[in-house]
């Protein structure tokens, strides 16, 4: 039994609330240990020691604070392994998969090593008489993340990395689920040179996060997790006048043309559909084949597939495919859907709700499952199940493949399998979803370009990560500076243009 409480400038601060969570080792359905959930009046102190922090990191150069990032870097590379370790043990997933969790935040780090380039502003000179205008990119101040339990590293990494490169300072509230991870990179970071208090992680709950989304020194908000959240937080925190990016769930489709390679198509569908047990935001957990033959095909193609996964704890060795969900109630909640899926009319092709492991009994696993001849009515397709569910759509054409993910209202990820080049490309010009895979299963963008999806899956204007997140951490200064050496003019009172 282990107790997480808060990482305070650069150190273990002991809750003081008095409420705590228990932090679960999915694996085995053990309490592993628990961790403090934060008050008001803790959020509040926190806050205001990061936004004296703040004022020197701000102005610190941004080369040496790039090279800070570079020492971070080499640092998570180094406890890669302990980190992987942390991780699995509190969220599930394999120990290969997490240092996948580990290496995409990593490598949104590796781009924040160039942050002075992306913190340029402009410049024009003589914009009129003895008149120049430059504009400046400055930090915001104080800023917030707040992240879901399914990527432990990767998110809170695609948050602080941006936002602490660019001067901020930062309030990070990972999941009470799954909490230690972020603990470790924080000690991480400052071991790379971070001064202390400029990445405060307070760990907790509604409690905790109300109180950001309402402290006036909190300049922004980046959150990650599911859609009800999402708006919540957004109305909240915009209404506090808040800068305020908001990631939701997702229902993500895989579109199959009757002339995809339907072997890779059929691997594709196991990987993004099953990896982590369905808890991605960027799951596959639709399959659309076009055509009857086509889906007769790939169920046939997927039945093999799907049943040769082998389901188990982290520890299981290099074979074990995907892991157990969260919680009880995660399990419990999957499982339910798969029965309205049957009583809706839904054929269940692959049932995963009996699986049972030996010695692991109290685990929160589901077997992997597949679904035939879903249509939109049904509950197993208007929810984001998040478990190893897939279901199968049928549609008659394309026309009506793509009609059927333009009416989702969830538009994270989606995907089309074809040797087609003009239908590809129709596809990922027409489609109102925020990131496009094409013969591409899970089309998360490398970390030099940015992510974020569209419609119920995000609110706000600005992506992730990128070119976006410096947007997102900064804002913009324009200032205009007139030197009179040889200018004449007296007062002028009209609003007008130079010359
Ligand atoms: P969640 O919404 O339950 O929790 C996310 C965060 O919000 C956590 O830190 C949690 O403590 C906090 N929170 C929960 N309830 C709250 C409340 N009532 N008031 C204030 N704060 C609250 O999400 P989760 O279960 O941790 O994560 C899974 C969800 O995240 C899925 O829907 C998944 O699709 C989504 N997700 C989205 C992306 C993306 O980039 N779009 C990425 C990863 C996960």
């Amino acid at each position: 039994m282990y107790e997480i409480h808060h990482h305070i400038d650069g150190q273990t601060v002991k809750g003081t609330s008095g409420r705590t969570s228990d932090i679960y080792n999915p694996a085995t359905g053990e309490v592993q240990g628990k961790v403090a959930l934060a008050s008001k009046a803790e959020v509040d102190a926190f806050v205001a020691r990061a936004a004296a922090a703040q004022i020197g990191w701000a102005a610190t150069n941004p080369q040496r604070r790039a090279r800070v990032m570079m020492k971070f870097g080499d640092l998570i590379n180094r406890d890669m392994d302990k980190l992987a370790e942390v991780l699995s043990r509190e969220h599930g997933k394999t120990i290969p998969d997490a240092r996948g969790d580990i290496q995409r935040g990593l490598e949104v780090v590796e781009v924040c090593m160039g942050a002075p380039s992306m913190m340029k502003g402009e410049y024009m000179d003589s914009a009129g008489p003895g008149i120049d205008l430059y504009s400046m990119r400055q930090s915001l101040g104080v800023v917030a993340g707040i992240t879901p339990f399914n990527f432990p590293a990767m998110i809170p990494l695609w948050k602080m990395a941006p936002a602490i490169v660019t001067g901020n300072a930062m309030i990070l509230k990972p999941s009470e689920r799954a909490p230690t991870t972020a603990m470790m990179l924080a000690a991480l970071f400052e071991e790379a040179g971070l001064p202390p208090g400029v990445l405060q992680v307070v760990n907790g709950d509604k409690e905790a996060v109300d109180a950001i989304l309402d402290n006036e020194t909190v300049q922004a908000v980046g959150f990650v997790g599911s859609t009800p959240i999402a708006q919540y937080i957004y109305g909240r925190a915009t209404a506090n006048g808040k800068r305020v990016q908001c990631f939701g769930g997702a229902k993500n489709h895989m579109v199959i043309m009757p002339d995809a390679d339907l072997d890779k198509a059929a691997d594709a569908l196991v990987g993004a559909g099953f990896g982590a047990a369905g808890e991605r935001c960027m799951a596959i957990s639709v399959a659309v084949p076009v055509g009857e033959e086509t889906a007769d095909r790939l169920i046939e193609k997927l039945v093999p597939r799907i049943e040769k996964l082998k389901v188990g704890p982290y520890t299981g060795g290099a074979d074990v495919d995907y892991g157990p969900l969260i919680t009880a109630q995660a399990q419990a909640r999957v499982k339910g859907l798969i029965t309205s899926g049957v009583e809706q009319g839904a054929d269940l092709v692959l049932d995963g709700r009996d699986f049972s492991l030996q010695g692991y009994e109290k685990g929160y696993y589901v077997g992997p499952t597949l679904f035939d001849r879903v249509t939109p009515d049904m509950d197993i397709y208007k929810e984001e199940i998040f478990g190893p569910v897939l279901s199968t759509v049928r549609a008659s054409n394309y026309d009506e493949a793509l009609k059927l993910v333009m009416d989702n209202p969830y538009g994270n990820g989606t995907s089309i399998f074809t040797a087609d080049g003009d239908t590809a490309r129709d596809y990922a010009s027409r489609v109102n979803v925020g990131m496009v895979g094409v013969n591409f299963p899970i089309p998360v963008p490398l970390s030099y370009f940015s992510f974020g999806g569209w419609k119920k899956s995000a609110f706000g204007d600005l992506n992730q990560y990128g070119n976006d997140a410096f947007r997102f951490y900064t804002k913009t200064k324009t200032v205009t500076a007139r030197w009179f050496s040889g200018i004449k003019e007296g007062a002028a009172l009209n609003f007008k243009a130079l010359d």
